[in-house]
């Protein structure tokens, strides 16, 4: 395999300066963070993903084409997915797998893919590595092409599942899911859709992903803005062309600098006339070690590769017998310290690599992030800091405050008007919400959402007790990946397992119990508690832009394995979390 001369820094730098340093820089962490607190004390409420209105244009379907008319389908089918990406293609072929027939995906998009369908931005890709991030390799027979996969790569991987597992055959596109209501009587769900469809399911799977609904930063005179714009996740190649040759002479501007807008920033800034970049808080930028893959090594894969590297991943991080002595020598505030003194020595790193590319300092100072490594989501890319040499590329950073006003002509800053053709919102997505554009309604009538008002609560993130037969993937309360799919697939294989153990049982129905439920939000709870990281994280969707009162609402912090020997309990032992009801 090719080996790139520039190896990403990770986690993996020594700390090796006096504590005193280390403290200092903490102390400008904080700093930072807290002049974000004050700019927008109102957390998640700075966003919008309710697109009414002038706004609804934000979260049409560019890509779709024209939706025909079709009859509404009043049918009944077992298992259904709300949701067509990953996570219904994964559960998908475990099901298949287990003779499963009546399969449908109900989709809002024209295709499934889900994220890889809607963002398709210029420069979109992904940043865990292929070998580990494209599922099913093993039963689709492929090898990516490259260390690290492009958008387009992974959105056709996405058809070729579907058409692999049969899953095009009862799949309904242009189609929302508006409420999914659990008839008790009938051990059954009635699910309604905006194309008139009423449709009965003996399982919903909720696969509607993890980030899904665009979002916009509630900016005063936002809707006033004459010039062409839209979000990165509906990505107007009419006007932009698939070349960004319709960008020529244009002044174009992008709000946010997150993993999109990284991505998205070296094409635009190649193809515009001028580009303003409006930042808010910098994101790290690591390197991006791509080559191609070799086929000589392709060739060489024995069967099951995947799934024996993936076994790997899941494995508990093996310590040898120094590293244990080590480590049971320190106090716990020793190893935190430890921690947090290797991630600065990582970020100073970060820091330097900007320095020895952005050519003028001011430039290369605005682009610094000061926090901890993975408050955000760290970034990997080779041509985005270069992009800030471009004499035609400009950063305006606004110094964790934000664009807060736009006219009809662009964005205000600083008294300072920025007069624009395009404005492109990278301002990401809302995050982890069950139920997007869907009511749920369990036993009693009771809306998953109002369930949750007094704080998340399921077991494994994956069930609710009151809402038989529905399982929910990527949720909160559940184990958080790096690459997400491996974490999919370990939700799509437990819930394959449940619903076979149904079935194979004649049971109508499962239910998580109210014990069995407790015992997992205590777990979360518990793990949520080691450290005050969250809370001296600059703000962002990470640590739920820093309304940190919310300890049940996040992910589960135990570890993936941990998670996993988890599952495995509960699947060996049914009967003690959940109740079934016969046909
Ligand atoms: P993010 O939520 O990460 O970023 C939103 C950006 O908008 C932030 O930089 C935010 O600043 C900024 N912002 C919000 N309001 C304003 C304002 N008023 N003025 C200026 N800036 C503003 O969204 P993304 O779409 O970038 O990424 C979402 C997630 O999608 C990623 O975290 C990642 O998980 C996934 N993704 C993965 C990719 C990959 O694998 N490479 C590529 C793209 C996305 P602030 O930071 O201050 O809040």
């Amino acid at each position: 395999m090719a080996e790139s001369i520039e190896k990403p820094i990770g986690m993996t730098a020594r700390p090796t300066r006096p504590q005193e340093f280390y403290d200092s820089i903490k102390r400008k962490y904080a700093e930072e963070r807290d002049r974000r607190l004050n700019y927008r004390p109102n957390g998640t409420a700075q966003y919008t993903s309710e697109f009414s209105g002038e706004l609804s244009r934000y979260e049409v379907d560019p890509y779709a084409g024209e939706v025909k008319p079709r009859e509404p389908i009043n049918d009944t089918v077992e298992v259904l997915f709300i949701g067509g990406g990953f996570s219904a293609l994964l559960t998908s072929a475990r099901l298949r797998e287990r003779g499963l027939e009546s399969i449908r995906i109900v989709e809002r998009g024209a295709d499934v893919g889900g994220t890889w369908y809607w963002n398709r931005y210029p420069g979109v890709a992904c940043d865990v590595v292929a070998y580990d991030y494209l599922p099913l390799l093993d039963e689709m027979d492929y090898v990516p092409k490259d260390h690290y996969a492009k958008g387009p790569e992974i959105f056709a991987h996405c058809q070729a599942i579907a058409r692999k597992y049969n899953l095009y055959e009862l799949a309904t596109f242009h189609t929302t899911v508006t409420s999914t209501v659990w008839d008790a009587a009938e051990g059954m769900w009635n699910i309604e859709t905006d194309r008139g469809d009423r449709m009965k399911a003996r399982f919903v799977i909720c696969a509607n992903g993890t980030l899904s609904k665009p979002k916009l930063a509630k900016i005063k005179g936002l809707e006033t803005f004459k010039g062409h714009s839209f979000h990165t996740s509906r990505w107007d190649y009419a006007y932009t062309k698939a070349d960004l040759s319709g960008l020529e002479g244009k002044v174009v501007g992008i709000i946010g600098t997150g993993a999109t807008a990284v991505q998205a920033v070296p094409g635009l800034g190649a193809a515009a006339k001028e580009l303003y970049v409006f930042q808010r808080t910098p994101s790290s930028i690591d390197v991006r070690d791509d080559w191609p893959t070799d086929p000589n090594w392709a060739r060489r894969l024995p069967q099951g590769w995947q799934s024996r590297r993936r076994a790997r991943a899941r494995m508990e991080p093996q310590l040898t017998e120094e590293q244990k002595a080590k480590q049971a020598a320190m106090t716990p505030e020793e190893k935190i310290r430890r921690q947090e003194n290797a991630n600065i020595e990582a970020m100073m790193k970060i820091h330097r690599r900007i320095d020895s590319i952005v050519k003028d300092k001011a430039t290369a100072e605005a682009l610094k992030p000061w926090y901890m490594l993975m408050c955000k989501r760290p970034c990997f890319h080779n041509d985005y800091l270069p992009t800030f040499n471009r004499a035609n590329v400009h950063l305006v950073d606004t110094k964790g405050k934000g664009i807060t006003e736009i006219n009809e002509k662009g964005p205000v800053f600083e008294g300072k008007q920025y007069e624009l053709d395009v404005l492109i919102y990278a301002t990401g997505f809302e995050v982890q919400k069950t139920g997007i554009y869907n009511q749920i309604k369990g036993e009693k009538g009771l809306e998953l959402n109002d369930k949750y008002r007094d704080g998340i609560r399921t077991l494994l993130g994956i069930h609710s007790q009151g809402y038989p037969n529905l399982f929910i993937m990527g949720g909160y309360q559940a184990s958080f990946q790096f690459n997400l799919t491996d974490m999919l697939q370990a939700q799509g294989d437990h819930i394959a397992a449940c619903i076979d153990y149904a079935r194979r049982h004649g049971f109508q129905s499962l239910d998580a119990t109210g014990q069995a439920e407790e015992w997992w939000v205590n777990e979360v709870v518990e793990h949520r508690g080691k450290t005050t990281r969250n809370q001296e994280c600059t703000p962002g969707y990470y640590n739920f832009e820093g309304e940190f009162q919310r300890r049940q609402d996040g992910n589960y912090n135990g570890g993936f394995f941990q998670y996993c020997n988890h599952m495995n309990e509960v699947q060996a032992r049914m009967e003690e979390h959940f109740t079934f009801t016969k046909k």
